[in-house]
């Protein structure tokens, strides 16, 4: 990807753990990788399709001056998300060097260098008890209203029978693409707060819930930490999460297998309507993979 580079920006100001760091203040040095595409801007000469870079630098010279942090990991943390926030970027890396560092002993500078970054992430949700499309709405609102989240494109919300095996109602889901500067196991814990805040209760494993929301996709990562796997592990036998992802999002293939959310689909609503049918529907498409 195309970047605009901002390299040793020169910022007095005052973080530090000791007192006098935050008293007197220091020098710091501010190096910028503000991550874009660049074609458009380059090829029509249109400063509206990239970074201002004197903006850039004014922005970051403020906000080192305006906020004090103890940890210059927790200056450079709070400077990316808020470039992220404030330009159209999709990555920012940001390194802070403090060159008059009190360590007692020579040396050119301590810094820390981070990279923060926009992923898209796709959230399968579901209720089955009360005012089913009342909570997958304030669901909707909640993530959109959520620090360092965005909603983008949101299904239409579908009935579905149950599934598990538990007597249960019907289920209303849909699914939504959230752009988002939350790491994969933040943006779990955001989901059970919102959950929560629902009145989710966890009583039978597959039982009834008010709101349900799990990571289908987080950019094409594999992950599977025991608490949390991705792509959902069972996402590709659900018709009720395939239906509304197809609508939103496919063509977005499956990290693992390679497949698309259509190509998915098709597979279960096949098998769903028996063998015969999964035959001719295979037969009629010609031979897959
Ligand atoms: P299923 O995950 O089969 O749809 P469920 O949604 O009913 O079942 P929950 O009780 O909501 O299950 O979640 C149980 C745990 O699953 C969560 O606490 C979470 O740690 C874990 N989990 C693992 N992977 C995911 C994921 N991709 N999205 C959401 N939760 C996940
Ligand atoms: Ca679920
Ligand atoms: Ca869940």
């Amino acid at each position: 990807m195309d970047e605009i580079r901002i390299t040793d920006l020169t910022v007095f100001a005052n973080h530090g753990v000791l007192p006098e760091e935050t008293a007197l203040g220091q020098k710091f040095l501010v190096s910028l990788v503000l991550r874009r595409p660049l074609r458009r801007a380059a090829l029509n000469g249109e400063l509206s399709g990239t970074v201002n870079y004197a903006e850039a630098c004014a922005f970051t010279s403020q906000f080192l001056r305006e906020n004090t942090f103890a940890l210059i990991e927790s200056a450079a943390e709070a400077l990316a998300a808020a470039l992220l926030e404030r330009y159209d970027i999709e990555s920012a890396a940001v390194e802070l060097k403090k060159p008059w560092a009190p360590v007692g002993l020579p040396l050119e500078c301590v810094s820390v260098r981070i990279e923060r970054s926009w992923h898209t992430a796709y959230i399968a949700l579901g209720s089955n008890l009360g005012d089913r499309e009342a909570y997958l709405r304030g669901a909707v609102d909640a993530l959109a209203a959520a620090e360092g989240c965005r909603v983008g494109k949101v299904s239409s919300f579908i009935v579905t029978p149950p599934y598990g095996g538990v007597e249960q109602g019907d289920f209303l889901n849909g699914c939504l693409e959230l752009r988002t500067r939350l790491e994969p196991g933040e943006l779990l814990g955001l989901l059970h707060s919102i959950e929560a805040a629902a009145g989710r209760e966890r009583l039978v494993h597959w039982g009834p819930r008010t709101l349900d929301l799990d990571i289908i996709f987080y950019d094409s990562l594999v992950l599977d930490s025991g608490e949390l796997t991705i792509p959902h592990p069972d996402m590709a036998n659900r018709r009720f999460v395939l239906a509304p992802l197809a609508e939103i999002a496919p063509y977005l293939r499956h990290p693992l297998t390679g497949r698309t959310v259509q190509e998915m689909l098709h597979t279960v609503e096949g098998s769903a309507r028996g063998p015969s049918c999964a035959w001719m529907h295979s037969a009629a498409q010609g031979p897959r993979e």
